[in-house]
């Protein structure tokens, strides 16, 4: 890959001309392309990740554009995946972009991730987190899990064996409570935070545990949360989503 577009992110120290070369090297899979995932493809691509999958099954929708800085007018009825392909392509052509129009399901998932160094949460529900998490612990594949309601994101960088998993810190999936609210720069924020601990994973760095940032209040908490002894999954392998 050519590096003279990265020559102010080589200078960060956290990076370095060693971790600049490693990103080319590696593939990540990113489950859903809509408010996170595609902001966080969008940001993978642009720092030198060498291939991307995104996995969408949905078609881009007029309320789809304020919180994506991908998505146009244009592409509205379009699959996301493919618009993603397309769209990130052209930002750099040496990344290996691939759109996937599928839904995760435990039925496909192994397949869609088993070449993965990491995998990004894109997703909107916690049945297909939960499922992720499964695949992860079950294949030693990092995750970084990702959520965001209203002004509120949550971020953590799972690495199976060393960080607790999410199964570590909830134990069921809450009840659906209709359309969930979200402020229109809150998913480029959350996937700002989440694409910097794919890239700490990715070089094996320190995770930053588990994150909580308020956009509107600008609060931004971070916790250090240990394994459960008890967990089923993580501690115990039964992946009862799989
Ligand atoms: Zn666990």
């Amino acid at each position: 890959m050519n590096f003279e577009r990265f020559q102010r992110q080589i200078i960060v120290p956290e990076l370095g001309e060693e971790g600049q070369q490693l990103l080319p090297k590696k593939h990540i899979v990113i489950i859903g392309g809509g408010g996170l995932g595609s902001n966080s493809s969008n940001i993978l691509t642009r720092i030198g990740i060498g291939s991307i999958d995104i996995v969408d099954d949905d078609l881009v929708e007029l309320p789809n554009l304020y919180r994506t800085s991908i998505f146009n007018e244009e592409d509205v009825g379009r699959p996301k995946c493919q618009i993603l392909e397309e769209k990130l392509q052209k930002i750099n052509s040496e990344v290996r972009i691939r759109g996937i129009k599928k839904r995760v399901t435990k039925e496909n998932i192994h397949s869609i991730v088993k070449n993965a160094d990491i995998i990004l949460d894109g997703t909107d529900n916690m049945q297909t987190r939960f499922l992720i998490n499964d695949i992860s612990i079950k294949h030693n594949i990092p995750w970084v899990y990702a959520g965001v309601y209203s002004t509120v994101g949550m971020i953590m960088g799972i690495h199976p064996k060393h960080t607790p998993c999410l199964k570590c810190i909830s134990q069921s999936i809450p009840e659906k409570t209709g359309e969930i609210p979200i402020l229109g720069n809150l998913p480029l924020t959350i996937a700002s935070i989440e694409c910097t601990e794919a890239m700490k994973l990715l070089l094996g760095k320190q995770l930053s545990g588990f994150i909580i940032y308020d956009v509107w209040n600008q609060s931004f908490e971070q916790m250090n949360i240990k394994r459960n002894p008890r967990c089923s999954c993580c501690q115990r392998g039964i992946f009862e989503f799989l």
